[in-house]
Parts: C-alpha cells; structure tokens; sequence
C-alpha cells in the first residue's frame, strides 16, 4: 500500500521530468568521489542510522573566469537548504553573493567561501538568481531553478487531548504559561554573526523513521463537551513546521551541527525544547523531550547529546519534532544534514 504522503507527490515525478528536459546539460553531477564535496557528503551520511536517506547532495557547478561557483542541495526542491561556494583561483578576497538581490553573508571554509540558503516550502518563485560581485562590481551571474515541490495533506483530523477539548477555558496560571513561552521563544530565534558550523553535521537520532513529514498539512480537532456530547469547533489547520521522527520516551537526541544553546526551557506547546544558534542565521530546534540535557548558552558540538524524547508539550505521543529555521525560512530539517559543508581548518 502506498501511504498518502507519497500519493501526493506524485505530480512531482512530472515536475522532475520536466526540470530534466530544461535542465539537463545545466547540472553537473561528476561521480561520486571525484568532487571533493561528495566524498565529505558520502563520508557524513555514512553515519546515519539505517534506513536514514543516504542520497548524495546534487550539485550545480558554474565556472567564469577565475571564479567557480557550486550549488549543493538534496534536490533544489521548496523548503529545502541548498549549500552555495565560491572559490577563486586568484583571490577570495572583496567577493559578495547575491541571492534573488539580496546579499547573503559569506563565511570563509576550506579554500572557499560559503553560505546557506533555504528555499520556503511554500515559494511560487521559479528559479533564484545568483549574482556574484567583486567590490561591489557585477562579475557574473547565473540561475538555479526551484523544483515545485508539492507537500502532502493529512487525510485525518488529529486529535490532541490538551488543545482539541476546549470545554474548560484554560486557567490563568496556563494563558501564562502561554504567553511566557511565546516570549522565550521569540528571545531564542536570535541567531548571532559567527560562524558555528566548524565541523561536519550529524544524525538527531540514532535510529531513523519519519512519523509526519515536514510541512505536511493538518487539522486540529476542537471541540466542546455539552451534556455529555462532543459538539464540533472549527478546527486549526497548520502546516508541520519540522519533521517528527520515532523515539520511545527516552531515547537520545543529539545535536545535529556544533552551536550555541539559544533555549533549554519547558514551554506550554513545545515541552520541553532545546534551540541552537548554528551562527548566520542558521537554528535548530528539537521539542517535546523528557530530559532536557544542555543549559542556557552552553556551546554543543555536532552528535552532543543534547536531551532524551519524551511526550511533553501539544503531542498525541512520544517523538522528536525537529526543526531548522535558516535565515528566518523554514526548512525541511532532513535536506540540511547532506550538505557538503567545508568549515575552515
Ligand atoms: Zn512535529
């Protein structure tokens, strides 16, 4: 039986097809193993859990003049990451990079400059437009097309006891709580300029089953319990702002790239939550634990054990929710982690 997730994206197989006609010729993807990138990528998800998606990263490769310009992505699709590089065989220095006109800050990796970007899941754009300049001065451009990705529908309403019965009106001590959380949260999505992302990127759990994708649509149930009957609300829809994946209450979760903890904190809908500021505006976060493990501003690094999943929060079980914000987009969690990322030695 085919789940219904993957039903829905059977109009992408027509979307690849078409991007392989227009595309085709554009792409450069060398064997495994002849591109420096490959072989870090194949060397990172070597040590992902088994059945984790091992695919190797695709990569766009443009050249002009002394500049050569790669693009790494899984596949370039809506809500994913894609990795840019730059390197020179002159100098690196007085280079910028544009994206759809909007400079992206730059970091300087292992003989290139590098930065991350992340395509919204929900973007009408068809392509990006890359520009590079020198000085300030236009050197080169080029396009990369943004495959329209289409996300799947749950069928079913979900059920969550302490957010679908609204028959009681919440408490003070809980509207609090509320709003307290909102205010912590806001305070954690505060990403600072340095650069964390100083070695290679890890798995968030040592064995691997997506429970509901990222950006998967659902409904909230809600209703109101009236002499004893169940009296239907109009329910919340929400888009899946992370990926949940399987974890018994618990089970280890581990830092999925070096950072900074924004937030170790029990709050109302998250339960308990640790963020991390991988620095230029690239965050994670990974919610509903039973044990937080790391404290407020303690520095992490890639595979740290970061806390232990649980059922805290608005869950209808145990799991981890994960989720990656990059450059306040976000992003499909699973996307980041093949990345070729090359930090400075
Ligand atoms: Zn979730």
């Amino acid at each position: 039986m085919i789940p219904d997730f993957l039903k829905a994206r059977r109009p992408l197989y027509f979307i690849y097809l078409i991007c392989f006609v227009f595309c085709a010729g554009k792409t450069t993807r060398p064997p495994a193993g002849t591109e420096p990138g490959f072989s870090r990528a194949a060397a990172n998800v070597a040590t992902f859990p088994e059945g984790a998606d091992k695919t190797l990263p695709e990569v766009k490769k443009f050249t002009h003049e002394d500049i050569v310009f790669y693009a790494w992505s899984k596949d370039f699709a809506r809500g994913h990451a894609i990795l840019f590089e730059i390197e020179s065989t002159k100098s690196l220095s007085g280079l910028s990079l544009l994206v759809n006109n909007r400079e992206l800050k730059l970091v300087r990796g292992d003989g290139c400059l590098f930065a991350l970007f992340a395509n919204s899941p929900d973007t009408k754009r068809l392509k990006n437009d890359i520009e590079i300049r020198r000085d300030g001065a236009r050197v080169t451009g080029f396009e990369i097309p943004v495959v329209q990705l289409e996300y799947p529908i749950a069928k079913s309403k979900l059920t969550v006891s302490n957010f679908s019965n609204a028959t009681k009106p919440a408490s003070k001590e809980t509207l609090e709580w509320i709003e307290e959380s909102r205010k912590k949260k806001i305070k954690a999505f505060v990403s600072v300029d340095e650069n964390f992302l100083t070695s290679e990127i890890r798995y968030p759990r040592d064995e691997h089953k997506i429970t509901s994708p990222f950006h998967i649509k659902r409904v909230y149930e809600r209703f109101k319990m009236v002499k004893g009957k169940k009296k239907k609300l109009p329910g919340k829809t929400s888009f899946h702002g992370g990926t949940d994946l399987k974890g018994l209450t618990g089970a280890p979760i581990f830092a999925i790239a070096d950072g900074v903890v924004n937030l170790s904190d029990h709050l109302f809908y998250d339960g308990k939550v640790v963020i991390l500021d991988h620095g230029y505006g690239v965050l994670s976060g990974y919610l509903h634990q039973s044990e937080l493990l790391v404290k407020n501003g303690e520095r992490v690094k890639a595979g740290q054990l970061l806390g232990k999943t649980g059922a805290t929060g608005m869950v209808q079980g145990p799991h981890l929710h994960i989720f990656l914000n990059i450059h306040g987009v976000k992003t499909d969690p699973l996307s980041f982690l093949v990345l070729p990322i090359r930090p400075a030695k």
